[in-house]
């Protein structure tokens, strides 16, 4: 007798939500082809680092040669507005270019990302800051951020295969854009000299994020040089790696098997020493993943490497449940571990893209209960001013009329209050109105802050 017969809970009639498998099916088409300047590119010549990386779309100009006649002029038009108001540099892979959807560019969720266009940019919010995480204030040296007691971040370079337009550290990776000078920290050995020397002096550092930038853009030498120097610091337990290249440019992790050795001899050297080494990565929808992602990944995951990906909650692009859903599943699938979304940060250019806290907290009750619990990522949001990650639902004080959120922060900043805000353009016209009053806005901060205190 089969389980369905006996017993109606193993009933063969699945319900249609449950026996969906969408997230197995992985494009696997030569799907570059639909565009112009790829049409004559073969699997392999497609698929080797050093075409993407030196084919990428870093101006208007290259936008139209790739593109051609795919688009009108009203659309480049709408493209050059949005580049000279951006604060980050225009770099595409050709494996974004491709997967763009150019029959609907406006409302494709990865174009959103990369490119973009003037007519849907938005005010910025007031209350916003270039370097809205206040990095700056908790950096000993250059290049080297200690927020947390037993953690650091260590930006060992500030360039990337890709561009975000979204990118948190707009204030410094990335070229100088007509709007924003950036401070600057280049792959210089002997800045990261200077990093070692404080790591060395610091014992309570245990944990060391090794990011940019994107350590995709580092040689493999230098992979090898970071790691196995940091793993040579007794107090150093963890260790993780950052890079977008599996989400936006995987052809760097199978064609480049240098970088990708130098990687894994740091991470079984890691398991030898008992130190955890691990790869973080960066996916924010699931049509970045393809047949091409999973042949650069499925190499770590058999060696061992624990990868974990970290998205950024953004309107039009993963805002909705089924986005999310499916794109935690894909990650499951792939052997790659959902460790946070992350309410999008304060950033300059890019209110378009931030949602309110509200989304961020329907869509954790959504999502959780989907899969096993250690592969659902934490909905979390940076505080503004340092107070570091909290939990969406863990607020003070959460004003939704107003858009206003409180935070406290007892093991970062203890007796510290920090601030978060959902974009304007979603609150109700009375309180747009009361934002763009000085004196209502002053009032209203004050009032949060003191119910916040109130809590206390
Ligand atoms: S890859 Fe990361 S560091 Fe680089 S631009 Fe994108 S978000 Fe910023």
């Amino acid at each position: 007798m089969k389980p369905s017969e006996s017993n109606p809970r193993f009933r063969q009639d699945v319900p249609q939500e449950m026996a969906r498998l969408d997230h197995r099916d992985l494009r696997d088409d030569e799907f570059w082809r639909a565009i112009p300047a790829y049409a004559q590119l073969s699997r392999d010549e497609f698929n080797d680092y050093r075409f993407q990386s030196r084919n990428c779309v870093t101006s208007l100009r290259k936008l139209q040669q790739v593109i051609g006649e795919k688009m009108d002029p009203a659309f480049y038009r709408d493209v050059e507005e949005g580049i000279v108001r951006s604060t980050m540099s225009l770099r595409i892979s050709p494996y974004l270019i491709s997967l763009i959807d150019w029959e609907n560019p406006y409302d494709d969720p990865l174009r959103i990302q990369f490119l973009p266009l003037g007519s849907q940019m938005r005010e910025d919010h007031p209350e916003l800051r270039l370097d809205s995480l206040a990095e700056q204030d908790d950096s000993p040296v250059p290049g080297l951020t200690h927020r947390y007691r037993d953690r650091a971040l260590f930006l060992a370079l500030d360039t990337c295969p890709v561009y975000c337009r979204f990118c948190t550290r707009s204030y410094a990776v990335g070229l100088d854009t007509e709007d924003v000078e950036k401070v600057h920290f280049g792959a210089l050995t002997d800045r990261w000299q200077e990093v070692f020397t404080y790591v060395e002096s610091r014992p309570e550092l245990e944990d060391l994020v090794i990011s940019g930038g994107d350590v995709a853009n580092l040689k493999a030498e230098h992979i090898e040089h970071i790691g196995m120097r940091l793993l040579d610091i007794e107090h150093v337990q963890r260790m993780r790696f950052a890079s977008k290249a599996p989400a936006i440019m995987p052809q760097k992790l199978i064609t480049d098997r240098a970088w990708t050795d130098a990687l894994i001899r740091v991470v079984e050297e890691g398991r030898v020493r008992g130190k955890e080494v691990s790869l973080h990565t960066h996916f924010n929808h699931p049509v970045e993943i393809t047949e091409i992602t999973r042949g650069a990944l499925e190499p770590l995951v058999q060696r061992g490497v624990i990868i974990r990906n970290q998205t950024v909650l953004q309107r039009r692009v993963n805002d909705t449940p089924n986005t999310m859903q499916l794109l935690v599943q894909r990650l499951g699938w792939l052997g790659v571990k959902p460790y946070y979304v992350f309410v999008h940060d304060m950033v300059r250019g890019v209110e378009d893209l931030r949602t309110s806290l509200q989304t961020a907290i329907k869509l954790e009750k959504q999502v959780r209960g989907l899969t096993s619990g250690f592969n659902t990522p934490n909905f979390v949001l940076d505080t503004m001013g340092g107070g570091g990650k909290r939990n969406v639902h863990a607020f003070e004080v959460y004003d939704r009329n107003n858009g206003i959120a409180v935070y406290a922060s007892p093991a970062v900043r203890p007796g510290d209050l920090f601030f978060y805000f959902d974009p304007i353009d979603e609150l109700s016209p009375e309180a747009q109105d009361r934002w763009r009053d000085p004196i209502h806005r002053a009032s209203m901060l004050e009032d949060a802050m003191q119910r916040a205190r109130d809590c206390e």
